[in-house]
């Protein structure tokens, strides 16, 4: 299942960033963009998530999904549209050259820790 690799390596990139950050406290929440273009079904990868993150620091924490839709801009008429497979040429003139604008996406953006550690020797207020 393609969703539980991905589920494994966002879950060890969460737990390095804490690591990193000395965060204290229960993840809530982690934060992911998957793009319509990286292969992965959003219901699966929560699926997946919550058996991955079973016995690590995130067992329990909810996955946020925001899905980023495919995006495809012509270079030649510069037109831009919403496409649901990654063409090769232009719908409209016909164009090789076809970037994707959005869609490619595939990463974690933020975490929501449950209770918050007071940072050191930083003055409240
Ligand atoms: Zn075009």
């Amino acid at each position: 299942m393609h969703e539980f690799s991905v589920a494994r390596s966002l879950i060890s990139v969460v737990l390095r960033e804490l690591e990193r950050l000395h965060a204290r406290g229960r993840v809530a929440r982690v934060f992911v963009t998957v793009g319509e273009l990286s292969g992965v079904v959003p219901e699966a990868l929560r699926l997946a998530f919550d058996l991955a993150a079973a016995g690590s620091a995130l067992e329990g924490a909810e996955l946020c999904v925001e899905e980023v839709p495919l995006v495809l801009h012509c270079d030649a008429c510069d037109r831009q549209w919403h496409a649901t497979e990654p063409f090769l040429a232009c719908e409209e003139c016909g164009g090789m050259r076809v970037t994707v604008v959005s869609g490619r996406e595939l990463g974690v953006t933020g975490v929501d820790l449950e209770e918050e550690a007071p940072v050191e020797g930083q003055p409240i207020g």
